[in-house]
C-alpha cells in the first residue's frame, strides 16, 4: 500500500496522464482532503483533483524522478531544495 498523498509532495510531469493528455506540468501537493487533493504548478495555477483514478496515477507519479529535462523543457521548477544550493 502506497504511502497517502500528502501536502507538499512533488508530482512531476505527465504523471502518467493523471491531469489529462497535454498536461506536462509539474506540480506541488497544496492539500489534501479524504478522497480529493489540490495541486499548484509554478505559474501559481491550481488544479481539483478528486476522482479515484487520478489519485491513484498521482500517487504512483508522486516518487517518479522529474523527466521535464528529457522532454527539453526548462528545469524542474521543483527541485529538491538540496540541490544546486551554494555551498
Ligand atoms: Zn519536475
Amino acid at each position: 500500500m502506497p504511502r497517502p498523498l500528502t501536502p507538499g509532495d512533488l508530482i512531476h510531469g505527465y504523471a502518467f496522464g493523471a491531469f489529462g493528455r497535454d498536461s506536462y506540468d509539474c506540480r506541488r501537493i497544496e492539500a489534501v482532503g479524504p478522497d480529493w487533493i489540490v495541486t499548484r504548478d509554478d505559474t501559481g495555477a491550481t488544479e481539483f483533483v478528486s476522482n479515484r483514478r487520478s489519485l491513484e496515477l498521482c500517487q504512483q507519479a508522486r516518487d517518479e524522478p522529474c523527466k521535464a529535462v528529457n522532454y527539453g523543457d526548462s528545469p524542474c521548477p521543483f527541485t529538491a531544495p538540496s540541490q544546486g544550493a551554494p555551498r
